[in-house]
């Protein structure tokens, strides 16, 4: 097959189209993966409506993609033909920016995104640098590790870095895509696990995560309640809701942190009052490079923390990117390639 498929977008705004495409070769430092599955993340949004500066049509997103090495380039070592491998948001870094040189490859000023810098995972097949992969472990399958490439480890490494120590009261707002793995790392980690949503529908599953508080923040002062329970060590938000987030800041214990994960241009309404007495702080935390995310996997595996998938087929996407963005998926939508 000297061929593949690829969901592409034409123009800006556009729909997703299968088009036939020539079959990539890997160049130097390079490996081509065969696609197993690909996980819809709510970036891949600001992509196809270019939000994001430099972004090409035609487009080919992903940035979510478990597969196996089908093709070695020139120079590339520790991998194999046949390694089962993922590729995240991290999709590659320069080397040589002040960043990668302080060793914050995720921060990198060049960082490569695949779907951005180069065609993603939406295909049959994608080339990568080696320096993007990350070993997926035995027994997890390619459609549940597929979403951990972004989703997880930022939820992940956002809880893994923060001041959080087991036994603190820990708080993910928002109980979707990011949030709803949140919750399981949150308990795995040891701390005591509160979930924030709207509405009581997403209690009982929020339980079943490993959250023992819930609240409703349609219902109650979500600051109020959580000072109840004593003030969170970390506020986990996932919500991409400027106003949900602001809402948490007076929930927090001394020395606090709002760590930001939803991604959205509205500003938080926060006073300077409230970080300096308790002297807490805002941070925002990008996903986490090639090894965060094998971090990522391989607890996932050990411990069982799983993200709840919706798989559909390739051919399906534009339904998929639609569901996605309803919010109707329940919670990350997989495409599977059959491959
Ligand atoms: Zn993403
Ligand atoms: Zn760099």
């Amino acid at each position: 097959m000297n061929t593949m498929r690829v969901a592409q977008v034409s123009a800006a705004g556009g729909k997703f189209e299968i088009v036939e495409r020539e079959l990539p070769q890997p160049g130097p430092g390079h490996v081509r993966i065969t696609v197993e599955a690909a996980g819809i993340c709510h970036s891949d949004a600001g992509f196809v409506h270019a939000g994001f500066p430099g972004v090409q049509f035609p487009l080919v997103t992903g940035h979510e993609v478990a597969g196996r090495i089908d093709s070695l380039g020139e120079g590339v070592t520790g991998w194999q033909v046949g390694d089962r491998v993922e590729v995240g948001w991290f999709g590659g870094h320069c080397g040589h920016c002040l960043p990668c040189r302080e060793g914050d490859f995720i921060d990198c000023q060049n960082l490569q995104v695949p779907g951005w810098a180069y065609p993603g995972g939406f295909a049959d097949a994608m080339v990568a640098p080696d320096t993007a992969l990350s070993r997926i472990p035995d027994g997890l399958p390619a459609a549940l590790a597929a979403p951990l490439g972004c989703a997880g480890v930022t939820t992940f490494n956002a809880l893994r870095h923060s001041s959080a120590r087991p036994g603190d009261l820990v708080a993910v707002l928002g109980v979707g895509g990011l949030g709803h793995l949140g919750v399981q790392y949150a308990n795995q980690f040891g701390f005591d696990t509160v979930a924030i949503a709207r509405g009581r529908d997403k209690e009982p599953l929020a339980r079943e995560l490993g959250a023992r508080h819930y609240i409703d923040s349609s219902a109650a002062n979500v600051a109020e309640a959580l000072q109840a329970l004593g003030g969170a060590r970390v506020v986990l938000a996932t919500a991409a809701n400027s106003d949900a987030m602001s809402a948490t800041v007076d929930g927090l214990r001394h020395r606090g942190q709002l760590i930001v994960l939803g991604v959205t241009p509205e500003p938080l309404q926060i006073s300077p009052l409230q970080l300096i007495g308790g002297s807490r702080s805002v941070h925002g935390h990008p996903s986490g490079t090639a090894q965060d995310i094998q971090d990522t996997m391989t607890f996932s595996a050990q411990t069982g923390v799983k993200p709840m998938v919706e798989t559909v087929p390739l051919e399906e996407v534009d339904d998929a990117f639609q569901r996605m963005l309803s919010g109707a998926a329940r919670f990350r939508m997989v495409l599977t390639t059959g491959n």
